[in-house]
């Protein structure tokens, strides 16, 4: 059987782990990502020298198969977070390991990549269906696995999706004070707030060893859903206040301190609630978090997994 020829639509964890498991079965594999870089939601900026992790904040490493990822890999280090996370009632949340990566948690997906081809800056359009195969960005293929957000596959091959709303929006800002572990910050890594407020979630990157620059202490703050429905069109410095006047109180940090703010906008953050993934058209799968859950480490399994069952198919015997 002549090689078969494998598009992957996107370099987030789920669209490495295929590629590196269809790639290590011998498949010629091209990733195509639309972005400059690895990591998709699991993002990290580079803010005046400060590495801020704006999308996933850490990441688990329960399953044996992820763990033997990393652990593959010589030049990936991950560490711990030791200071606790607290939950809305100010309690820690349930004892588990989170790790992060010292020089960003994009690193991860970096390492996890090492020796893919990936074409980055090239946004997939629809691709064209061909004889026994698919035609994307001028290039041919046998078969297309596509891990861009759900909502955003279905609309590349025209697949109906009958899910209102998949996934949340979340307004993210980080914030960046003068002076080193303000108010509560030595106390605490991450809390989650209660329900019916701005804010879903918040944290403090001086947690994350060699992350922040001395003098400064950095936080991200993650909008709830709803809060950021209806702002999202407005301008990030007013809702960006609205948050900092609930993370202060909660954090004991005072404005005197505040320096400045970097805003991001995540359409499709994590998933709203479980949905069953649709039929897509011969020859193209998707995979990542819709199919499971939104954690780094699923989206991961579930990259791998996907690319395992297009193998089998690959191999049964033709009728
Ligand atoms: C704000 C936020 C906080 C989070 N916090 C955590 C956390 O603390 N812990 C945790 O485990 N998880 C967290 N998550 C969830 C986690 O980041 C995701 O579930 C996981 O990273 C999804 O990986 P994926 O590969 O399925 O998708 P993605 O990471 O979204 O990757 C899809 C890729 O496809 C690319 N793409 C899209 N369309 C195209 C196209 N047409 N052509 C080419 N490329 C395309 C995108 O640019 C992207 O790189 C968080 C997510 C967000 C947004």
């Amino acid at each position: 059987m002549p090689t078969p020829r494998i598009a992957i639509l996107g370099a987030g964890l789920a669209g490495i782990a295929a590629a590196q498991t269809l790639r290590a079965a011998g498949c010629d594999t091209v990733v195509f990502e639309k972005s400059r870089s690895y990591g998709g939601r699991c993002a990290t900026r580079n803010w005046d020298g400060d590495l801020v992790d704006h999308g996933a904040q850490y990441f688990t490493v329960g399953s044996s198969e992820f763990a033997r990822a990393i652990r593959a890999n010589a030049q990936l280090v991950v560490h711990p977070l030791e200071a606790p996370l607290l939950n809305q009632n100010g309690r820690p949340f349930p004892e588990k390991k989170r790790y992060y990566h010292r020089e960003g948690n994009n690193c991860l997906a970096r390492a996890l990549a090492e020796g893919l081809e990936i074409r980055f800056e090239t946004p997939v359009p629809p691709p064209q269906p061909l004889p026994g195969g698919w035609q994307v960005c001028e290039e041919s293929f046998d078969r297309v696995l596509t891990t861009a957000p759900l909502p955003q596959s279905a609309a590349l091959f025209g697949v109906p999706l009958d899910v209102p709303e998949t996934y949340e929006p979340c307004l993210t800002l980080l914030v960046r004070y003068w002076g080193e572990w303000l108010g509560r910050t030595p106390d605490r890594y991450g809390l989650a707030h209660a329900p019916g407020g701005a804010l879903r979630w918040s944290a403090c990157e001086n947690h994350k060893a060699t992350r922040i620059q001395p003098g400064r202490t950095v936080m991200v703050l993650h909008a709830a859903a709803d809060f950021s429905r209806r702002h999202w069109d407005g301008d990030p410095q007013e809702w960006g206040a609205l948050l900092r006047a609930e993370l202060e109180p909660a954090w004991g940090i005072s404005s005197p301190h505040f320096d400045s703010h970097f805003s991001h906008r995540w359409l499709f953050s994590r998933l709203a609630r479980p949905v069953e993934v649709p039929a897509f058209p011969e020859g193209v799968s998707y995979a990542g978090d819709a199919a499971s859950d939104s954690r780094v480490e699923s989206a991961w399994l579930n990259g791998a997994t996907a690319a395992e069952r297009l193998l089998a198919k690959l191999q049964a015997p033709q009728s």
